[in-house]
């Protein structure tokens, strides 16, 4: 059996345990059978974060690699159903660590989205680009937070010089975001000297926000896009335009994936799937304890599938 994480502060400044957590969040592998029923004759759609969720978390995000089983799974799950990932990350680095053909990709948290087809809700063609891929293959490149695209080039430029003093800093370009690292920062007083530093370079620019993740800064422009948009386009954009019949299942550990939480919430159906080896604040009905919970779950994803299809020939 997996140990308990020691009893942590809820909202309400109250003590309570990762234990009465999961009974508001169960685990959806414990409880697969059972929870998967309302699923059965539904269109499963399947978004995946990555770091955190594919990958373990690491010192240096450039070697957050994921491990040939998880890329398996992942290839077996996406045969079975549509499967999208959608990261922070830009979306060429998410494709490198992922080398998958059969997977949609959204980088920079959902804000660089290529999809055969493109939505006909977002017919603004001032995001939407049309494409013909080196193989010959049409493709629609949506991109909301085009505009920014110089701007975030002169932040990133300023972060780098200055926050070079900051040891075990790192300053990761997403393409539409900007991710200030600061885990391999060993001094607290440096962390926060680092804090101060991004917020007093972004105070010019009052069209960006900062939020924070898992020992990161993420540095996003205000538009009106998040990973819950993203989920809605990507089901668009695949045919899912009526939300009746589809299911999406969405598995992420961080902060920005409590939007795609809330938009499978509002849809009705589907399960928001939260990540998490401690009690947390989530707007998720089911929890996966860590990425080897979450490679367990998609394995049996495509067993119960697989079944599924067994029973109904
Ligand atoms: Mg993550």
């Amino acid at each position: 059996m997996k140990p308990i994480s020691l009893a942590k502060i809820d909202e309400n400044g109250g003590l309570f345990s990762y234990a009465s957590w999961l009974g508001k969040h169960p685990s959806v592998l414990d409880n697969f059978e059972e929870v998967m029923k309302v699923a059965e004759g539904k269109e499963i759609v399947v978004f995946l974060d990555y770091d955190g969720t594919l990958s373990p978390i690491v010192d240096d995000p450039d070697k957050a690699y994921m491990s040939d089983a998880m890329r398996a799974a992942v290839r077996e799950v996406a045969y079975c159903f549509p499967t999208a990932i959608v990261s922070g990350r830009r979306k060429d680095k998410v494709y490198e660590f992922v080398k998958l053909r059969n997977v949609y990709y959204a980088g920079s948290h959902g804000m660089d989205i290529s999809t055969p087809l493109g939505s006909s809700k977002y017919e603004d063609q001032k995001h939407q680009i049309k494409c013909v891929d080196e193989k010959g293959n049409h493709v629609v490149h949506f991109h909301p937070a085009k505009e920014f695209l110089p701007t975030i080039q002169e932040i990133i430029k300023v972060l780098k010089e200055n926050t070079r003093r900051i040891k075990g800093s790192m300053i990761e370009d997403n393409m539409f975001c900007v991710t200030v690292h600061y885990r391999c920062v060993k001094n607290e007083e440096d962390v926060s000297v680092l804090r101060e530093m991004v917020e007093s370079i972004m105070k010019p620019h009052p069209n960006f926000h900062i939020s924070s993740g898992r020992k990161v800064m993420e540095i996003r422009p205000k538009v009106n896009w998040d990973k819950g948009r993203a989920l809605m386009y990507l089901l668009d954009t695949l045919g899912f335009d009526n939300f009746n019949n589809v299911f999406p299942l969405y598995l992420g550990d961080d902060r920005t994936d409590e939007d795609a939480f809330k938009v499978i919430r509002d849809i009705g159906h589907g399960f928001p799937i939260v990540v998490s080896s401690i009690a947390k604040e989530t707007e998720a009905s089911f929890s996966l304890r860590d990425p080897s919970d979450v490679l367990a779950f998609l394995l049996r994803l495509t067993k119960w599938k697989k079944n599924l299809l067994h029973k109904t020939k």
